[in-house]
């Protein structure tokens, strides 16, 4: 099944991994503009986005009767899945396997594109040392952000129906953790006809009207 994804920062919105400019120490991920010689887009990468879903899921999923093996290590993944069925957020997020079939995820997440041109800004940010969390000393570093409200657009597709559960609640603790750089971002579930009806008439269907609304904030 096949649904769409709007994701808006409530707070600045950094997702670092573009390539460095004059004056920017961690510029937002962009990328060539199709279509269009030397100009470029922002985006925030699928990968990134389906990484911190899974740490979302595998925080929540067992207080919610899904299976998770508790191992947060990808090269630890495979030795633990070994024999039998993996855990539930396993088989949803996949995992690195040498074996032909195994590991292979069951959700797929586009990149996200702004739905409108976005205004960056510059912000010059004390670096924190890592080992004692103290300002280092002097040093300072610039990040580009976009700023609150700019939504960007992705789409997500589902293959194993039983998972649906699993995927909706990650969704939902998403809008309540830390995203890229420190960012909170809020997000909405739209063209979502499949995915209602593989949940109408179970426990999700609650959940799902609920993801449908953005939770931060009132239109902006
Ligand atoms: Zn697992």
């Amino acid at each position: 099944m096949k649904f769409d994804v709007r994701i808006r920062g409530v707070t600045l919105l950094c997702v670092g991994g573009g390539r460095p400019e004059p004056g920017v120490d961690i510029a937002f991920m962009k990328r060539v503009k199709p279509g269009e010689e030397g100009a470029y887009e922002y985006y925030i990468p699928g990968s990134s986005f389906k990484g911190a879903l899974r740490s979302a899921a595998s925080r929540v999923a067992e207080a919610y009767g899904f299976k998770f093996c508790g191992e947060v290590d990808p090269r630890r993944l495979e030795e633990r899945h070994e024999r039998g069925e993996p855990c539930d957020v396993c088989r949803l997020f996949g995992y690195p396997s040498r074996l032909p079939g195994r590991g292979i995820s069951r959700l797929f997440v586009s990149d996200f594109t702004p739905v409108k041109e976005p205004e960056p800004l510059i912000v010059t940010r004390v670096r924190i040392d890592d080992n004692s969390l103290r300002a280092a000393e002097g040093v300072l570093f610039n990040l580009e952000y976009i700023p609150p409200g700019i939504e960007f657009r992705g789409e997500i597709w589902l293959v194993d129906r039983d998972l649906v559960g699993l995927l909706l609640l990650a969704l939902a603790e998403l809008r309540l953790d830390r995203f890229g750089r420190g960012s909170i971002i809020d997000l909405r579930v739209e063209d979502d006809a499949e995915l209602e009806e593989a949940v109408r008439g179970t426990r999700w269907m609650g959940l799902l009207k609920d993801l449908r609304e953005w939770m931060w904030i009132e239109d902006i």
